[in-house]
């Protein structure tokens, strides 16, 4: 393919995926999603398009991402649902600073008083490169773009009750993508659980590097990334967005079947990296 066919192959796809958010945008809540408890103090509170967690630390909730601009009620009206109140959620660790992740936490922490956190480099690019949040792409009426309370570097610990967050940087999706591994508590249990902060391949085209200012080693990156955490020790994998750990087919399962517990799978993880891998590797052989 030619530089012309790539443009048109990138305009396409962004058309595509326009048309399918106008629906979601102008009407939101037909795209809400029940929450409920993946396992012990670990919750599912995204929709249909985004994934947020929450975790019951004993010492306040702690919130993994906080979806889009336009799904804030979403959000809070989720965490009212399972039982919790939403003054409660002392921190949002964001996975990385586009807006579909980023886009409740002003709210949250204007109504609340949360801490926002990301990462040094995901920090970074919302003030020095604003334009790679895409906030056009949104429709939201107000920017998503926070000055965070606390930044994450690579490796860094960051507790809260009874939880400990183990932050990897896992740059390539976006350059301020990080990672989470920490253990969720159910009775006597601990649960080891994996995060991967940005796997959407969307960003990495050519086209949209170069659109975008990107160098073209964000694609090794992106893979580097996957190679650095794959051989972690996970039992429950969280999805960043619900089709790429198929959170909602796995929740179907379990009100289908409530004796067996879909989520926990101890293979996930190192099937997650590799497929990811390689499909990516087939991703840029196709011309990409
Ligand atoms: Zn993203």
């Amino acid at each position: 393919m030619d530089l012309e066919k790539y443009r048109a192959n990138y305009e396409q796809i962004q058309k595509l995926q326009q048309t399918k958010n106008l629906d979601f945008y102008a009407y939101p809540a037909k795209y809400y999603c029940h929450p409920f408890r993946i396992v012990g103090n670990l919750y599912y509170i995204g929709d249909q398009k985004v994934c947020s967690h929450l975790v019951d630390t004993g010492d306040g909730l702690l919130v993994f991402d906080s979806g889009f601009p336009c799904t804030t009620h979403l959000m809070i009206q989720a965490i009212w649902e399972l039982g919790f109140n939403p003054k409660d959620v002392k921190c949002i660790i964001h996975s990385h600073e586009h807006f579909d992740h980023i886009g409740s936490a002003c709210e949250f922490r204007q109504l609340f008083g949360t801490q926002l956190l990301i990462s040094e480099e995901g920090a970074r690019v919302m003030k020095e490169r604003p334009e790679w949040v895409y906030m056009e792409a949104s429709e939201g009426k107000h920017s998503p773009i926070f000055t965070p309370d606390k930044t994450l570097r690579d490796g860094e610990r960051f507790t809260l009750g009874n939880t400990t967050v183990e932050c990897v940087h896992t740059p390539g999706h976006s350059p301020g993508v990080m990672s989470f591994f920490f253990q969720a508590q159910d009775g006597d249990k601990r649960w080891n659980v994996g995060y991967f902060g940005g796997a959407g391949f969307n960003t990495l085209y050519k086209e949209a590097l170069k659109a975008d200012g990107r160098p073209l080693e964000a694609r090794e990156q992106f893979l580097q990334s996957l190679a650095k955490v794959r051989d972690r020790q996970v039992d429950i994998v969280l999805g960043n967005h619900p089709r790429q750990n198929e959170t909602l087919d796995k929740r179907r399962r379990m009100l289908e079947d409530p004796s067996v517990n879909p989520f926990i799978d101890s293979q996930e993880w190192q099937r997650f990296c590799d497929t990811m891998s390689e499909q990516f590797r087939q991703f840029m052989e196709n011309g990409n």
